[in-house]
């Protein structure tokens, strides 16, 4: 069995492009030319010295001693957090404006939620150069003030997007708009593995070196490249995919994913794509959604913005279906639970969609010899009044 992505862009029955015929010769332009141009010893070069300089890449594995000896297993902690603009967006985006710059692109474009990839897309247009605009839901605005600014701040247009529910999904039907108005000089930038093919695997692949580092750095502390379980939340799965990725084809790995369940997995204010989805349509792809019965996409719900998604990456849908990974759905609650308990443990402020990979601990019974990676996608500090309103600080 394979879980990386077959030639026509599917991974099992999920994947695909399901695009407007409009948009087709964008997407097909970056098809013919994602993995040439990834390839290419010049922009391997490139990609990785900007990791290493501008991200602060590798990221520690760090052991975390006191968290171990709680649960009793040996947990180490993946320091996403510790990246430049403090997550792991930004492997993608430095890809991805690379990709764009080699393609002759002038412009780029994103869609954000929460706001943290507008400001990882913001971040590397400012340093190449290029035109940057970020559609928004205005609710959204409203609501992230902070990531608004920091995106003004480094040289990015912030449009609203009107219709709608006016969130996320609106304000990605506007940047979809935009580049088919704009399909020569324009780059659209997707900030998970989601979307038509290419781009979940292209957006897997800037990931992997997660787990690329993983290998060589549990080799060093622990004599073995192979964890016996890798952990990481998913929203649409881009950290996920980059922390699995090397162990995907690895059967002694236990792969564990973490959804959002919100108030609860049937409280109707959930994001447990993998309990509650079906098969359908979202932003070009095929894969598991979460939708009323006549196929309306269902708001989604989670205390964590980057995990409030109605779907998952295909590779994830694919991972569920064939039992490959094994899936999780935390609380809000009992996710701020573990978040708190990690700062109090070891003096790291997670974000709040790491919380939730965290609280697995809770749920799962690890052995005393086993190897446990798990995913920090993020660090806390955008998080702060969300953890305040919550826990009355
Ligand atoms: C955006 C985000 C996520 C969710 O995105 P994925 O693509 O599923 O990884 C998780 N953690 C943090 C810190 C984020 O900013």
């Amino acid at each position: 069995m394979s879980y990386n992505v077959d030639e026509k862009g599917y991974y099992g029955q999920f994947g695909g492009a399901y695009i407007p015929e409009m948009l087709y010769p964008n997407v097909e332009e970056l098809r013919q030319q994602y993995l040439k141009i990834t390839a290419e010893p010049e922009f391997k070069a490139e990609f990785d010295q900007l990791l290493k300089d501008y991200v602060g890449r590798p990221s520690p594995l760090y052991f975390a001693k006191r968290l171990s000896e709680k649960y009793n297993t040996k947990i180490y902690l993946k320091r996403e957090d510790l990246n430049h603009t403090g997550a792991h967006k930004i492997n993608n985006t430095i890809g991805q404006i690379l990709v764009a710059k080699k393609l002759g692109k002038k412009r780029i474009i994103a869609e954000t939620g929460a706001g943290q990839h507008g400001v990882a897309t913001a971040t590397v247009c400012a340093l190449m150069g290029l035109e940057c605009i970020v559609y928004m839901g205005e609710i959204d605005i409203q609501r992230q003030a902070p990531n608004v600014a920091r995106m003004k701040m480094l040289g990015a247009t912030v449009r609203a997007a009107l219709s709608g529910s006016r969130t996320l999904k609106d304000a990605t039907n506007e940047a979809i708009r935009d580049w088919i108005n704009n399909p020569v000089d324009t780059h659209y930038i997707i900030g998970s593995a989601i979307g038509p093919h290419p781009y979940p695997d292209m957006v897997t692949r800037f990931q992997s070196v997660i787990s690329e580092e993983i290998k060589w750095q549990l080799k060093e502390k622990e004599g073995r490249e192979n964890p016996d379980y890798v952990i990481a939340c998913i929203g649409g799965g881009s950290n996920a995919a980059g922390t699995y990725y090397h162990f995907l084809h690895e059967p002694e790995v236990g792969i564990i994913a973490v959804e959002a369940a919100g108030k609860g997995i049937h409280s109707g204010h959930s994001a447990a794509t993998s309990k509650l989805g079906k098969v359908g349509i979202i932003h070009g792809c095929k894969t598991l959604l979460m939708q009323t019965p006549d196929g309306q996409i269902t708001e989604p719900y989670s205390i964590s913005a980057g995990l409030d998604y109605p779907g998952v990456g295909p590779m994830h849908a694919h991972l569920a279906e064939t039992g490959r990974a094994e899936f999780f759905s935390v609380t809000d609650d009992d996710a701020m639970k573990a978040g708190l308990e990690l700062c109090k443990l070891e003096g790291i402020i997670p974000a709040i969609e790491s919380s939730h990979a965290l609280a697995v601990l809770n749920d799962k019974k690890f052995k005393p010899e086993d190897v446990v990676v798990i995913s920090l996608s993020g660090r806390g500090d955008k998080d702060l009044n969300t953890y305040i309103d919550h826990f009355n600080f």
